[in-house]
């Protein structure tokens, strides 16, 4: 399997001479795996390069898998600009995470609308097909994809590719879920209390190579909560956590030029080196070549259908909101209300058990401190219903309680994610869908 770095930049491209060893151009990576499977993750302003490379190279028809991570601009600004789609005869499948409401063809066109760029969606001459994806596995040619949701203010995702027994695993624009990060200790290294930290840790295992979202320093996270990026010495935590073996720093902050992205990556080795982890950064250009072994592959192939989502109709969904203060409660319903949710809301726990018992919401958001039964008793209650409507219902604790302690004891009452105030709308409208999507794919395998 071949990676090849086309763009490491992350939010912005970043072109000049204090960024021409990372590079400027913003994500794109092309994988191919040996049985000639072509994987292009993510379209920023590299794929204007890697485009023009597909052409020269004769290959005719030019076939491909284009993995979107998610829609914001650096992630799909070189699509207009990708040479295969404009020539008749070539095939590309797009994949992207199903959002609620607009589909991912629109979501493209969008961005080719007349006011914003000359040529439109539909002029392009290549055979392109759109794909919504939810959580799960599928095969492209030789190459298994596994797709799980990012902590992003933006529906993302990640991709975990494996073929020929070796795997990396592409995570951008993913930020830790717990405030709490545990200092880098080397090799000793202890699984994150979040359960989302622990489920990406999982994701990670074992790679050969991980593409990690680095776009800051630890010492710059603290104003940059909730941007939706991991700071590099935390990315470095993951990796270690994950036993993975090389780990590229990627999504490059358009502020970080090539000496100081030199230091960052001193001090991520510095981090790494008890636990035999090689840390490098990302750049543009860069090949890197993974060795599979003839494998005989016993599962049989999953079909990406597998992974695509139905239409979830936002209308048929019920969220519970719970908040005794009223300002949080009114952010919470402008935030979800465009969305097309019937919302519900209580101000204490022991009105807010009431209601969940006699309308079964599909999602709760629900705050620790309240008067009557608090966040956390009301989860215990809901836990311990026979009824699985509401016994497994998501409920997402958004408290301001930071402590590692904290998370652990939301967690330990059964909470299923722990959403730390102060939050931006944009976060809570992801995990909303996030836990929506899971909890109907949950339904529809079953
Ligand atoms: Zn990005
Ligand atoms: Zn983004």
């Amino acid at each position: 399997m071949r990676i090849r770095f086309w763009g490491t930049r992350g939010s912005l491209a970043k072109p000049g001479p204090s960024t021409v060893r990372y590079g400027g151009n913003t994500s794109c990576v092309e994988v191919r795996a040996d049985d000639g499977t072509l994987i292009v993750l993510d379209c920023g302003t590299g794929a204007h390069d890697l485009g023009r490379s597909l052409v020269a190279s004769g290959e005719r028809p030019i076939r491909g898998h284009l993995l979107l991570t998610h829609t914001h601009w650096d992630h799909i600004q070189g699509f207009p600009f990708f040479a295969p789609l404009f020539i008749a005869g070539n095939e590309w499948d797009v994949y992207a995470a199903q959002g609620l409401g607009q589909r991912l063809e629109d979501t493209l066109a969008g961005q080719m609308e007349y006011e914003y760029f000359p040529v439109t969606l539909g002029q392009l001459d290549a055979t392109i097909r759109y794909h919504e994806l939810h959580e799960g596995a599928f095969n492209l040619g030789a190459v298994q994809v596994t797709a799980r949701y990012l902590n992003h203010p933006g529906l993302a995702m990640g991709y975990r590719l494996e073929a020929g027994g070796v795997a990396v695993v592409y995570a951008t624009d993913h930020e830790p879920h717990s405030r709490h990060q545990p200092e880098l200790t080397g090799s000793d290294q202890v699984l994150p209390v979040h359960h989302e930290d622990q489920r990406h840790v999982e994701f990670l295992a074992g790679a050969d190579l991980v593409i990690h979202d680095a776009q800051y320093t630890l010492e710059e996270y603290p104003s940059k909560l909730t941007w939706g990026h991991s700071p590099a010495e935390v990315a470095v935590g993951f990796a270690l956590a994950a036993g993975v073996k090389r780990l590229a720093l990627f999504h490059h902050d358009p502020l970080r030029d090539d000496a100081a992205l030199d230091r960052l990556v001193e001090v991520c080795r510095r981090g790494a080196v008890a636990g035999g982890l090689d840390v490098f950064a990302a750049a543009e250009g860069q090949t890197i070549e993974l060795v599979e072994q003839e494998t005989v592959t016993s599962h049989a192939a999953r079909r990406p259908e597998a992974a695509i989502t139905k239409g979830v109709g936002a209308a048929t969904t019920t969220i519970l909101l719970v908040d005794d203060d009223p300002d949080i409660l009114r952010l919470l319903t402008m935030t979800l209300r465009p969305e097309g949710y019937r919302l519900l809301s209580a101000t204490d726990g022991n009105a807010a058990l009431e209601i969940a018992r006699a309308e079964r919401p599909d999602l709760l958001l629900l705050d620790w401190n309240m008067p009557g039964r608090n966040g956390l008793e009301v989860c215990r209650a809901l836990r311990a219903e026979s009824d699985p409507d509401l016994h497994n219902v998501p409920v997402v604790l958004l408290t301001a309680q930071v402590g590692e302690e904290d998370t652990a004891a939301g967690f330990a009452a059964g909470v299923t994610d722990y959403v730390t105030k102060p939050f931006k709308p944009a976060y809570i409208r992801s995990r909303v869908q996030t836990w929506l999507r899971r909890k109907r794919a949950g339904t529809e395998s079953t």
